[in-house]
């Protein structure tokens, strides 16, 4: 770190979390180039303490107890985003906002990444998670390679698409925790009038305001979509009678069971509930394991290798 001013101590998640709902971590670190990234690494190796990369916490849960080490956040240079139109791509730091980008591109006319411009979150989340929408819309379309830090080394390698294992809402980084500095984007070769790109995403902002629960807390989807000719989680979800149900201040969204509410001072125990609940129901009633979609931080993880 180039000072102490990055680094907060005892650092409650839940002022960091989209759901709002988290016990402190030990050390919250906000690295601002790529030099501090390996700093706050090796600070963790010395000390003995696991790591783990916080992007904007859309979709995390958080434990009540907290996070016993370092949650690392990406800013400054590390949010960049600078378009390069000659080689037709578009550099975006891990940090940067996926929301950001999307309307970045939206206003410059480029068609077909209005998804980016809808999924809260941060670019390294959004290349972790394979953030998409409904369809063929996922990071993994416009995705060319990326910059990551391997802690267990120290070392910048750059990944190419090949490597990065994605799949449906997740990639090889779930198992191998490598931290994305920078994503590069293919461009689209062909621009249209910004007012069309706009125009598109806006129509999908209102689509989805339509169909989601706009006014509490939430980290999105609980459980990924069954694969294969299954239904949506949501309907299985619906089908056990879990729409409205609430354990203290949390509660399954009443429009979409697949949403978890914090309606104020929920805990994360409750959500944990909720979602045991919900994924038992469905299994004894037809059968079908619902995977967590929601990355659920555990309180604490393997120390840094020294
Ligand atoms: C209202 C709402 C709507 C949503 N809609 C969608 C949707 O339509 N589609 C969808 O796919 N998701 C959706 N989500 C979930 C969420 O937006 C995505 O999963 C997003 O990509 C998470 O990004 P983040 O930066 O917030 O990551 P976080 O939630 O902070 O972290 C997620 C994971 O990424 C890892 N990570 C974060 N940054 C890095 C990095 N730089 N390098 C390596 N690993 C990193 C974290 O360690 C963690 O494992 C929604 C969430 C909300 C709250």
């Amino acid at each position: 770190m180039r000072s102490s001013a990055g680094l907060q101590f005892n650092e409650p998640l839940c002022r960091h979390t989209r759901i709002g709902i988290g016990g402190p971590a030990a050390l919250l670190a906000r690295a601002h180039t790529p030099v501090d990234v390996r700093d706050a690494v090796t600070l963790c190796r010395e000390k003995g303490w696991p790591l783990m990369m916080l992007g904007r916490g859309s979709n995390l849960l958080v434990p009540d107890e907290g996070f016993q080490g370092c949650m690392l956040k990406l800013a400054g240079d590390l949010s960049e985003i600078v378009i390069d139109t000659r080689n037709g791509i578009v550099k975006a730091g891990g940090g940067a906002s996926l929301m950001g980008l999307g309307l970045l591109l939206a206003r410059q006319g480029y068609p077909g990444c209005t998804y980016m411009g809808v999924i809260p979150g941060s670019v390294g989340g959004a290349v972790r998670m394979n953030a998409g929408i409904a369809g063929a819309q996922a990071i993994e379309k416009n995705f060319l390679r990326a910059l990551a830090l391997d802690p267990a080394t120290g070392e910048i390698v750059t990944l190419e698409k090949n490597e990065l294992g994605f799949g449906y809402r997740t990639s090889c980084l779930a198992a191998c925790p490598l931290i994305i500095l920078e994503a590069v984007f293919r461009l689209p070769q062909e621009t249209v009038p910004a007012q069309e790109t706009l125009r598109d995403l806006q129509a999908l902002l209102r689509k989805r305001h339509g169909a989601q629960p706009r006014c509490y807390r939430t980290f999105g989807s609980t459980f990924k979509n069954p694969p294969g000719p299954l239904r949506p989680a949501g309907w299985y979800l619906e089908q056990v009678g879990m729409q409205g149900m609430r354990i203290n201040r949390a509660m399954v969204a009443r429009e979409h069971a697949n949403w978890i509410l914090n309606t104020g001072g929920a805990t994360s125990a409750a959500v944990a509930e909720l979602m045991r609940i919900g994924r038992t129901r469905v299994f004894e009633q037809f059968g079908v394991h619902l995977a967590e979609e929601v990355v659920v931080v555990p309180p604490s993880a393997p120390a840094m290798p020294n």
